[in-house]
């Protein structure tokens, strides 16, 4: 099964609207000169989306919009918050969902995490559903049964035909803005694994077709390494994506 590479950018709470419109222009220039099929997507903070948004459409920039959160209610009384379909409105067509810092700093819990995954689905976006593992679960060596309970329970209840969309980006924490990254065999362990997990819950057609991404301190120096992984599809980048030659350089890795 040949799945297709994605590298998503993850430009957290950097860039205001206005930079990040100029960010997508340059990062559109660059990527003329890429040749090769990857999904390139990138999500900027929810004040940026409409700007880019504008971009990417008028200029018609081959670049997918995902939004860094979502809320799993349609509308109401919940401010501060934003719902699935404010963000299909804007063109999102992809949502990351479960990121360590909203775990961390928000204290989102893997039933919410499956709230807000089964809420992209229901609007027609697809979440990039982040799992990970503190440095002390590392070390225990407790990894992949720590991040399957992770996927068990994030991905739980969907459709079979939503499970094969789905997108898990692997992120251990420790690695998330540090310099520090597993190896490459390491992290296609964990692929690996959440595969395995997914194909348990849905079975092998869906694992085959979902998406694991690898994250973590991700730049061009180390991309290819992660990108030669048979279960890693690509990238989710943190740190690199808010630039738009060491972005384009990890798309470039990831053409095969
Ligand atoms: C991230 O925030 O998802 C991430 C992987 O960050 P960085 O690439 O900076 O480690």
């Amino acid at each position: 099964m040949d799945r297709r590479m994605m590298v998503a950018g993850n430009w957290k709470m950097y860039t205001t609207s206005a930079e990040g419109a100029v960010l997508v222009q340059d990062m559109a220039r660059e990527l003329e000169a890429v040749h090769g099929d990857v999904e390139v997507v990138v999500c900027p903070p929810f004040t940026g989306l409409k700007a880019v948004s504008t971009v990417i459409e008028y200029d018609r920039v081959p670049i997918a919009l995902g939004a860094q959160d979502v809320f799993w209610e349609r509308e109401g009384a919940f401010t501060g918050e934003i719902a699935p379909g404010m963000l299909t409105h804007l063109g999102c067509t992809y949502v990351i969902v479960g990121h360590s810092e909203r775990r961390e700093h928000f204290n989102e819990t893997d039933e919410i995490v499956n709230r807000k995954v089964k809420a992209a689905f229901a609007s027609g976006m697809t979440p990039i559903m982040c799992v990970g593992e503190p440095l002390a679960i590392r070390e225990s060596g407790e990894t992949e049964r720590f991040v399957r309970d992770q996927v068990l329970a994030g991905a739980a209840g969907l459709e079979t035909d939503d499970a094969a969309r789905l997108v898990v980006a692997y992120e251990p924490i420790w690695a998330i803005g540090t310099g520090r990254t597993p190896t490459p065999e390491s992290a296609n362990d964990v692929a690996r694994s959440i595969r395995a997990t997914i194909g348990a819950m849905y079975g092998p057609p869906a694992a085959m077709q979902m998406r694991v991404l690898y994250g973590g301190s991700v730049k061009p120096e180390n991309a290819a390494h992660f990108f030669r992984e048979p279960d890693v599809d690509g990238a989710l980048v943190g740190g690199a994506s808010l630039k738009a030659g060491s972005f384009v350089e990890i798309v470039k890795a990831a053409t095969r």
